[in-house]
């Protein structure tokens, strides 16, 4: 007997802990891709398993539902797989341990994977269910989403009859997510000249941009928190305007999808303007406090003066005074909200990454926009701006958005049955972040596609939960869309 068993609706819980015994974090996917794939030969349903682990299966419409349009069924079957500190488990070797506790289910000492073993389960159990009459379901099992969406980005769509989609990858019952951001990763490379010029009478400066927040580069985009990046950017701007500038090194931030908390650079700045320079920093430091009070706290410059005389590689007062020109002038943060979705940001970048590479400065950026062209548009502006400073652009793993659509049937179908089910509307939101529906909706034309799931708590933790009357819920309220 297993742990779940008991529990209503029956075959959904008997399916997770069947996923649940089969080690399946992200990229180690193999045991539960050839499941699944077993699943669907023992049934006799039409299935494709390809070389990435993705699962395709398909169960044909009832009797007396042939003629209806047939529905997507999508869920994700790899999980963040992670232990609690100090916990000796092998996450890949050995299974889940589920335990009950409360009307919640969790698994000792490490994540649960209900994100997104759940959907996981509901598909099978609909794929399995002889008690309601179907449309014909065409199921989509992705590997490998949590880390790049990789099974998504490879995934072959091309025998699908549907173009009404649930993706099943939603931690709040409750709320319909119809509309996600695409993206790409842009590199500016601007070049810097080698100085070798006399460096008599100057010195160097550290300076350091510190104590910012940091977050996600989608969803907390627009909470007017500083990026370290930009700041120390824009204050070398200022400083190459006044005075001779020559950077030496410099480095912030760590992916270019997350607001850099911290960023730091090397310079070398003439003695006799040092007054002047430090004056300049102590006003535009109070400034930038000002800007991010009440939003970012914590903020604050360091500079350490170094009297030294080792003749570091630094670069040209000009081509400094370029390269930081050149981003400024480059847009950063919010660039458009969306007139379809109130609160919603539509585009976006973020200057994420700043290194010194072989010949010059690389600025990484990640851009987002629920809507393709503006993404282009954007990335199109960006490489106008650096070309003319002489950089370079290279754009990299673009993926499509998933933009809301004013008309969806299916939205509203979904909504109607709510309604009627529970009383009251259901939320209906976009994110301002990548989902594998954006990526599915590049591949199946005409998309019309509804994001839901059951209540689910610190997903991607060790303290992560799964609510069982919530899995209850959204199972007959599934039931009760795809039967009607
Ligand atoms: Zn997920």
């Amino acid at each position: 007997m297993g742990v779940l068993t008991g529990l209503q609706p029956e075959n959904v819980f008997h399916y997770f802990e069947e996923i649940s015994r089969i080690p399946h974090g992200s990229g180690n996917i193999k045991a539960i891709s050839d499941y699944l794939r077993d699943f669907a030969k023992e049934r006799n349903l039409y299935h494709v398993q390809d070389k990435f682990g993705n699962v395709v299966i398909v169960r044909e419409a009832s009797a007396g539902f042939e003629k209806e349009a047939p529905y997507i069924l999508q869920a994700h079957m790899d999980m963040v797989a992670v232990a609690a500190e100090g916990c000796a488990i092998d996450m890949k070797a050995e299974p889940l341990k589920l335990k009950t506790e409360a009307g919640k289910i969790y698994a000792e000492h490490t994540s649960l994977g209900g994100d997104d073993g759940i959907g996981v389960a509901y598909c099978l159990a609909l794929l399995d269910t002889e008690e309601v009459s179907l449309p014909r379901l065409e199921v989509i099992l992705t590997a490998d989403e949590e880390t790049g969406m990789q099974g998504a980005k490879e995934i072959d769509l091309s025998l699908l009859q549907g173009h009404r989609m649930i993706n099943l990858d939603q931690e709040e019952e409750g709320i319909f997510i119809v509309s996600c951001a695409g993206g790409a990763r842009v590199d500016v490379d601007i070049p810097l000249e080698d100085d070798f010029t006399d460096r008599q009478g100057m010195h160097q400066l550290t300076l350091r941009v510190k104590g910012l927040l940091g977050g996600h580069s989608g969803v907390e985009i627009d909470k007017g928190r500083g990026n370290a990046n930009w700041i120390l950017g824009a204050l070398l701007c200022g400083l190459t305007l006044r005075w001779d500038i020559r950077l030496s090194k410099i480095q912030g931030g760590q992916a270019d999808n997350a607001i850099p908390r911290e960023a730091e650079a090397l310079i070398w700045v003439r003695e006799a303007d040092a007054a002047k320079i430090e004056e300049f920093l102590k006003a535009e430091e109070d400034k930038y406090k000002r800007e991010l009070d009440g939003k970012d706290v914590g903020f604050y410059l360091e500079k350490v003066y170094h009297n030294s005389t080792v003749f570091d590689k630094c670069y040209t007062s000009a081509s400094t005074k370029q390269a930081f020109a050149c981003l400024c002038k480059l847009p950063n943060g919010v660039i458009d909200m969306s007139a379809d979705v109130e609160g919603l940001v539509e585009t976006s970048l973020n200057l994420g990454v700043m290194s010194l590479q072989e010949n010059g400065l690389r600025l990484s950026y990640a851009v987002r926009s629920s809507v393709d062209r503006s993404r282009e548009n954007l990335c199109r502006h960006m490489i106008e701006i650096a070309e003319r400073t002489g950089a370079r652009v290279e754009i990299r793993n673009a993926y499509p958005g998933w933009a809301y659509r004013k008309e969806s049937p299916l939205r509203d179908k979904m909504t109607a049955v709510y309604r009627e089910l529970y009383g009251k509307e259901p939320m209906v939101q976009a994110i301002h972040a990548g989902l594998e529906c954006g990526i599915l909706a590049g591949k199946i034309a005409n998309l019309d596609c509804v994001s839901i799931g059951p209540d689910l708590s610190d997903v991607h933790t060790a303290q992560e939960k799964m609510d069982i009357a919530s899995v209850g819920r959204v199972w007959d309220y599934l039931l009760a869309v795809l039967g009607s």
